[in-house]
């Protein structure tokens, strides 16, 4: 399997460095606020990742963190006049209500940083030692830049570049102004823990160096986190991890691309975080899963409520063939015979070409395209009247399905029971169109009586009111079906 490695810049072959056992380490949230759409991308990318790598036989430990001391807490408690263990407490607890509606699986370890303020400053007192930090007279502890002369390798930036545009603050007290701090003397009205240099509290980059040295073996096969951490987060947590313990840190460094909302960067002036909660109002977890895996995991994704309902439909189809391959296998099967070879070998080479795209840098973008491949070549039997009935097409359609639970398996979309994935989408448009489904319900009820007694014109008439709701009915021999018109 290859994988996009952003310390080389380029795809490298990706073998665990023992045999059968992956560790993977990914930055996890600050816990003060609901997750946006940004998060939700984050957890999905790695969880997909670990899915695959178990899938291909790995027994794969993967720790993601919690923050749970930071300014953004400490003031959210402070406006709250809470605690800041509190709002984390409370924030991540909402992580995993929403972490579950998308079905990203908890982590094997998922330390919060608070349970590592020891060993965080073991790791200062080792830096300290080696000349690779110092403290200074107000209890601050600052890494020394310039120690460690690889800095700047994972991002690509050049250190007297760095240097020329920095400037040290008012009222810091670093040697030079690249100088990033491992620990903070206390201020008023904040958490702190006792220190070889007074009351005071980890800076941020240092807790994911204690916290993954604690619980997996250095180097980590696999580290990642968003774009966004390249620089300065992962770039520190590199510089820390291999000055303080003489040796790499991680051999893959893995980051997934941005969202954007509507074509602009998510950020606060412009106010247009999208929290995984307002998305789920009126949109199904498990396609907005789908809309997210549906980009190659490095490249940017735009969201949008139109590109979502868009890619809601591609997701419809694909839950309409399992659907209606279900139905079909409920008739009956008698006669022995094969399907046409061609369309076992076009399914063979579908599947193969899934794993393919996996296996090239989880390309779930294009083991989507190979799983909608799959579904038309599935459709095309379904519709073909000569082949119902055979064994063979029993044989494939059984195969199929069996597939769909791999697919579920490694992407984590697909699951679930396709006749109510169908319905709850069916209800969530229709209360997005505002379309009264009680009042469909009714009607339906109507339409039926009005075609038991055979009043066709009451029953066209009934019809005629539904395509005003924008409802389009279809009888079919389990009874009247409808949908949402396709013209919306
Ligand atoms: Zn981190």
């Amino acid at each position: 399997m290859q994988i996009y490695n952003t310390m080389s810049k380029h795809k490298e072959e990706f073998t665990p460095q023992v045999k059968g056992k992956v560790s993977m380490y990914a930055c996890g949230i600050t816990a003060y606020d609901f997750c946006h759409i940004g998060h939700a991308r984050s957890a999905i990318v790695f969880d997909v990742l670990s899915r695959y790598l178990t899938y291909k036989g790995n027994d794969v430990t993967f720790v993601r963190n919690f923050t749970d001391v930071d300014d953004k807490i400490i003031n959210r408690a402070n406006t709250e006049s809470t605690s800041p263990e509190e709002i984390a407490e409370r924030y991540i607890a909402a992580f995993h209500e929403d972490m579950d509606r998308l079905m990203v699986r908890r982590a094997t370890i998922e330390p919060k940083a608070t349970d590592y303020i020891q060993e965080m400053i073991e790791l200062c007192e080792k830096l300290i030692k080696d000349g690779h930090a110092y403290s200074t007279p107000s209890g601050d502890v600052y890494f020394r830049v310039r120690s460690y002369p690889e800095y700047g390798k994972l991002s690509g930036r050049d250190i007297d570049d760095m240097r020329s545009g920095a400037r040290v603050a008012i009222g810091e007290e670093k040697e030079d102004p690249l100088d990033f701090a491992l620990w903070k003397g206390v201020k008023p009205s904040e958490p702190y823990w006792e220190s070889p240099w007074g009351k005071g509290r980890p800076g941020w980059h240092i807790e994911c160096s204690a916290m993954s040295e604690r619980n997996l073996p250095l180097p980590l096969d696999i580290h990642g986190g968003g774009q966004d951490l390249i620089f300065p987060h992962h770039e520190n947590e590199i510089a820390q991890s291999e000055a303080a313990l003489g040796k790499e840190f991680a051999k893959f460094w893995v980051h997934n691309g941005f969202v954007q909302i509507d074509s602009e960067k998510m950020s606060k002036s412009l106010n247009n975080f999208k929290t995984i909660r307002d998305i789920l109002e009126l949109r199904n977890p498990e396609a907005l899963r789908f809309f997210l895996i549906s980009k190659h995991y490095r490249s940017p994704i735009d969201f949008s409520f139109d590109t979502m309902d868009d890619a809601e439909k591609g997701f419809l189809r694909v839950y309409e063939c399992f659907s209606e391959a279900e139905t079909a296998l409920e008739r009956e099967y008698n006669k022995k015979l094969k399907l046409p070879a061609e369309i076992q070998t076009e399914f063979d080479d579908l599947k193969q070409a899934f794993y393919t795209a996996m296996d090239d840098d989880f390309n779930t973008a294009a083991a989507l395209g190979h799983i909608f491949g799959i579904v038309r070549l599935v459709n095309r039997v379904l519709e073909d009247k000569g082949l119902r009935g055979k064994d063979g097409t029993k044989a494939f359609l059984e195969s199929f399905l069996k597939e769909k639970d791999i697919w579920a398996e490694i992407l984590g979309v697909f699951g679930n029971a396709p006749k109510s994935i169908i319905h709850d989408l069916r209800l969530l448009h229709a209360k997005r169109l505002n379309i009264n489904v009680d009042e469909v319900e009714r009607l339906l009820e109507e339409r039926n009586e009005a075609k038991t007694q055979k009043d066709f014109a009451k029953s066209d008439a009934v019809r005629e009111t539904l395509k005003q709701m924008h409802v389009e009915v279809r009888d079919t021999p389990n009874g009247q079906v409808w949908a949402i018109s396709q013209e919306i």
